[in-house]
């Protein structure tokens, strides 16, 4: 059985394709530029070099027709016919507190996503596109939406609801979502597995990340906490967002500056986090070799990160009245040894002994802590295509 992985941007697309018999990737690629001068298909078949190609992609539909023809090419494609596809898995970015699980897409399911977009003006727009010209160009293949907030819809409203009139809420919808759903589902579910125990007997604390960073509190394999919230800057120190702040800074700094709320958005989404603090880059890499010269301002931006990942990690244990395990994903969480390193020192009271020689490991599975370690402290690489692969032919077969 044949999966499509879509992931749509505004002007990019994502795919993977998948053989679900042992979930294999035969290939995957990337669709640059839509609509925009400069566009490019890369493709590439699993263990050959990529093959580039540009050429003008004005929308869309034209995108997934490229995508298709690759997929069918005789030198780089993977398959003959595409009676092969047994169904297309899109990653959708916000379901709301509509989606609580993935979906096999119909004309309702449609209208659900599209009445989150304000909750995502930037993203849901992307992905419903994605959906119609698939749809479009092949209109008889089933398709499945997977969201990345479905995970955290099991929040508590203690958790979820924020401080401010209740009927913000229950008019307007505002209330924590969470992000990466995808994603921390795979890394908690895969660490049960790693350590041979059953999810729902652990209390895992998953933190995911990367450019875009969350740590979740996975109780049971439910989501009850996640530091994303409404939108994507709360939490940690990311790459361009802020994290945490006092919502009254962001008053003081509109007033101050004259900005507007659009102005604003951008100081929290682009000039913030890492890169707003180090001055050098969002770039984790670029900031470690900065703060190793003796930039103050880059070691602070680590200083910082290091802290307030360490602080979800206690809160979260506290909120969860305990903790199994601790597991690292996505770019950082995979790749940076020094940060971990940081973050786990002198984490033995809550029984968390790490084991500095074993976390020398970048990209693989690795469990970190001691052997004696009561608190289990893992680094998963995430593969949130493999979830809406997976998702996608669960809800096809059981229709
Ligand atoms: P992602 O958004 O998951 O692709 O993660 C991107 C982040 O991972 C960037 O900040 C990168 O600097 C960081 N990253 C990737 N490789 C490494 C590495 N070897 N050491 C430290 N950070 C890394």
């Amino acid at each position: 059985m044949k999966v499509l992985v879509l992931n749509c941007g505004s002007s990019s697309l994502k795919y993977q394709l998948f053989d679900m018999t042992d979930e294999s990737v035969l290939a995957k690629g990337l669709v640059e530029r839509i609509g925009i001068d400069g566009a490019r298909i890369k493709h590439v078949k699993t263990d050959r070099d990529p093959v580039v190609t540009d050429v003008p992609i004005p929308n869309h539909k034209k995108a997934i027709q490229l995508v298709l023809d690759r997929l069918l090419d005789p030198s780089c494609g993977v398959i003959s016919s595409l009676d092969e596809l047994a169904a297309a898995g899109h990653r959708v970015v916000h379901g709301g507190d509509r989606f609580a699980t993935s979906v096999r897409i119909d004309s309702q399911v449609l209208k659900g996503i599209e009445e989150v977009v304000p909750l995502a003006p930037l993203h849901n727009p992307a992905n419903l596109t994605g959906i119609k010209a698939m749809v479009e160009v092949l209109p008889q293949l089933p398709q499945v939406a997977v969201f990345d907030t479905a995970f955290h819809q099991t929040m508590p409203p203690r958790a979820f609801v924020y401080g401010i009139p209740y009927h913000y809420y229950s008019e307007n919808r505002i209330r924590r979502y969470g992000f990466h759903g995808t994603s921390h589902y795979f890394v908690a579910y895969r660490a049960a597995e790693m350590l041979g125990r059953p999810v729902e007997s652990l209390k895992i604390v998953t933190c995911h990340l990367g450019n875009g960073s969350s740590i979740t509190a996975v109780d049971g394999g439910r989501s009850v906490d996640t530091t994303l919230g409404f939108g994507t800057v709360p939490g940690v120190l990311m790459g361009t967002r802020c994290g945490d702040v006092d919502p009254l800074v962001v008053l003081s700094v509109m007033e101050a500056e004259g900005m507007d709320t659009k102005a604003m958005s951008h100081v929290l989404h682009k000039e913030s986090g890492v890169f707003g603090i180090s001055g050098v880059s969002s770039d984790l890499r670029d900031v470690e070799e900065a703060a190793a010269k003796g930039n103050e301002r880059a070691q602070l931006a680590l200083d910082m990160l290091v802290y307030h990942i360490r602080k979800y990690i206690g809160a979260y244990a506290a909120a969860m009245g305990g903790l199994d395990a601790i597991v690292f994903t996505a770019g950082i969480g995979e790749n940076g040894v020094d940060i971990r390193d940081a973050v786990c020192r002198d984490l033995e009271f809550l029984g968390a002994r790490f084991a500095p020689e074993k976390n020398k490991v970048r990209g693989k599975e690795q469990i970190i802590s001691a052997d004696d370690s009561r608190v289990a402290i893992m680094v998963i690489p995430t593969n949130e295509e493999l979830v809406i692969a997976r998702d996608t032919v669960k809800l096809v077969l059981t229709r």
